[in-house]
């Protein structure tokens, strides 16, 4: 690794820790682990690895899901979007993938299988995205008899809000929708609903599967975001320093000048910037774990560098590391400061920060 490059330390034992307390929320349910955009920019084998007693895992893409299975995973690999075209159907057919079937054009292209495939039919209860109207299932089913029907699914549009009343309300009669849909048959009596805000929020009430994401890797899915106790963060951003400088009292820091010294200063320079994911939008004053603790962003957050305001006395050095979001400082406080929300920040990792696995992968 080079001395200069942020590190993303994942942690996998809080994955596991995280794991465990969607189960004990939902303590009869099935768990579809989703391990979508890299596990959330965690490392979606390893993480993977790490999950064996998922039940199943959720993907987006077709190419997520034949990687999970190159590198051995022997668990159900769903695709969240299904298949589009007859030679994806392919593809998914030989890697074992569990499809989701949320429109025609992929019942006509499942129609024509030659090959039975394991198929979850989802419908829109409310969320307005993807899925059949939950009035349409027995045509649905029918149409896809000769495949192997593993159930309903059906995604939350609104369990992440507060949970006042109206909000309460649309989600109840979602969870109502998929519940007491027209049952057909034992199978799609089987319901797959619940991202992190549904398991956390409506943990009450029968869910054969539930669906976590963002939990897993130990952050909150509500607005604003605040830490939740129950979970642990499962990865830490880190930069090392590679410079401490006096700045003198009347001078400014970074790009434009925002951030002028009122006395003289020191400032540690931090070699990570918003080409490694760091938000460009933080705002002044956002937090750093230093090994003197906490310290405020000044200036602008540039392509490889941030600034940092130390304190007299600081016993900051160059090549210490200090923290971005993790253990330590919440990933929470970052998401709130730039305006944005957790998922945002996993996902958005540069592809020359180094991961590093705690314990060592598999
Ligand atoms: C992303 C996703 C989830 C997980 O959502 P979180 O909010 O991260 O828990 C669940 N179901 C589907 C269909 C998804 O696309």
């Amino acid at each position: 690794m080079n001395s200069n490059t942020a590190l993303a330390r994942i942690d996998l034992d809080a994955v596991r820790h995280n794991f465990a307390q969607a189960q004990a929320l939902s303590p009869g349910s099935k768990i579809m682990a989703i391990l979508k955009a890299n596990a959330y920019g965690h490392g979606a084998i390893a993480v993977a690895q790490a999950l064996e007693a998922a039940h199943a895992f959720g993907v987006a893409q077709l190419a997520e899901g034949v990687s999970l299975r190159g590198a051995g995973i022997k668990q159900p690999v769903c695709l969240l979007q299904g298949i589009q075209t007859e030679r994806e159907r392919r593809v998914a057919f030989e890697a074992s993938l569990d499809l989701v079937v949320h429109a025609e054009h992929q019942i006509a292209i499942l129609a024509g299988s030659p090959d039975s495939h394991r198929v979850w039919i989802k419908l829109d209860t409310g969320m307005g995205r993807l899925g059949f109207a939950p009035a349409q299932l027995k045509d649905v089913a029918h149409q896809l008899a000769k495949h192997r029907l593993l159930g309903v699914m059906t995604h939350l549009a609104n369990a992440d809000a507060d949970a006042d009343e109206g909000e309460r309300t649309r989600t109840e009669a979602q969870i109502d929708r998929i519940l007491n849909h027209n049952l057909l048959n034992k199978q799609l009596q089987i319901s797959n609903l619940g991202n992190s805000a549904g398991i956390i929020n409506y943990h009450q009430g029968p869910k054969d599967w539930i669906r976590p994401g963002i939990m897993l890797y130990g952050a909150s899915p509500f607005h604003p975001p605040v830490p939740l106790e129950m979970l642990r963060p499962a990865m830490t951003f880190s930069a090392p320093v590679i410079a401490i400088k006096s700045v003198a009292a009347g001078a400014s820091v970074g790009y434009g000048g925002i951030w002028t010294a009122a006395q003289d200063t020191q400032v540690a320079v931090l070699a990570v910037g918003y080409a490694d994911g760091y938000p460009r939008e933080v705002r002044p004053d956002t937090p750093v774990l230093t090994d003197a603790g906490k310290r405020a962003i000044i200036g602008r957050v540039s392509m490889d560098m941030i600034s940092v305001r130390l304190n007299p006395g600081d016993r900051v050095q160059v090549g210490d590391r200090a923290v971005l979001w993790g253990e330590g400082l919440p990933i929470e406080t970052i998401a709130e400061s730039a305006s944005t929300i957790p998922y945002r920040l996993m996902t958005g990792l540069g592809t020359r920060v180094q991961y590093e696995y705690h314990p060592l992968a598999a």
